[in-house]
């Protein structure tokens, strides 16, 4: 449903990456092109659809002059803005920059698929019309834990979405899930995963902890012991072996995210041998340092 005479108006939970508190969130879509990753939940209640330019343009037009002024950062929602034709965007990207004389940035989630079908020249143009920054789930760079999960696409193919997004010039934050391949896969799916990142060479990284969304496939096969979520020492020696792995020219890597056991917060390569060390004496110590108790821990 549309909402109640505001603007913008919104259809549905709202979802966006933590470093877009602040942002004017857009919806220039419902839902997710793909929305079948066995371990998501956030989309599963819409069908998706691409907004009508229309709507969008009411939206911006009719905001409140005082936004309008203070907006900087937009954020356009749902959770893949590149299954948008490379016009439609441009439009929306145009429409922004004439409606928001403060506007220094746009971001948006973006699907490795999405950002394959579009070419080299139409990323340059999006990205040269003001959509500068991209978030992209890589989940994990297993293979195996990416087809048991369901994510659609194979590590080499995000890789290659990827690379293709920092050669238009977009700044990347990939989002990876601790915990991902089970116990089954659990140092697998923690090594394939640095190897994604130094593959990609993103400028962000920011690590989630699994957390099973009730009503999903992978919350499903774990209610029935086809899926054993790894406990948090486990997830600590997957965060050290990413970390291990991740060989990059410089990115932000954060374990903020409230789904985490323990928040790290650095600079790869700078801090990788502190964040090393920490994580092996927390690891050969045990239970020294407090961990985000289950009860705290969200997504
Ligand atoms: S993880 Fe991303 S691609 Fe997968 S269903 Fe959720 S929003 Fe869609």
């Amino acid at each position: 449903m549309l909402g109640d005479g505001a603007y913008p108006r919104y259809e549905g939970g709202v979802f966006r990456p933590p470093s877009e508190a602040g942002s004017l969130i857009l919806q220039v879509m419902y839902g997710c092109s793909y929305n079948r990753c066995a371990f998501c939940g956030m989309y599963r209640d819409r069908r998706f659809r691409i907004r009508p330019f229309a709507e969008v343009k009411e939206d911006v037009e009719n905001l409140d002059p005082a936004v309008k002024r203070s907006t900087a950062r937009v954020f356009l929602a749902d959770g893949d803005a590149l299954a948008l034709p490379a016009r439609s965007m441009l439009c929306i990207l145009g429409l922004l920059k004439a409606e928001l004389p403060g506007l220094e940035r746009v971001g948006a989630y973006a699907n490795a698929h999405s950002l394959l079908r579009h070419t080299d020249e139409e990323l340059r143009e999006i990205h040269d019309h003001g959509l500068e920054m991209l978030y992209i789930g890589l989940e994990s760079g297993d293979d195996e834990t990416l087809a048991r999960t369901g994510k659609g696409a194979t590590s080499a193919q995000i890789i290659e979405a990827c690379r293709k997004a920092k050669r238009a010039g977009f700044a990347l934050s990939l989002t990876a899930i601790l915990g991902l391949g089970g116990v089954e896969r659990s140092l697998e799916h923690a090594r394939a995963t640095g190897r994604a990142f130094s593959a990609i060479d993103p400028d962000y990284i920011a690590m989630l902890s699994l957390m099973l969304v009730p009503g999903t496939p992978l919350a499903e096969a774990a209610e029935q012991g086809g899926f054993v979520v790894p406990g948090p020492t486990a997830i600590l020696r997957e965060l050290r072996e990413i970390i291990a792995e991740t060989d990059v020219t410089n990115a932000v890597f954060r374990t903020t995210h409230a789904s985490n056991y323990l928040a790290l917060e650095g600079t790869l390569p700078e801090d990788k041998e502190a964040m090393l060390a920490a994580l092996d004496w927390i690891l050969a110590n045990g239970n020294v340092i407090p961990l985000r108790p289950e009860w705290l821990r969200r997504l």
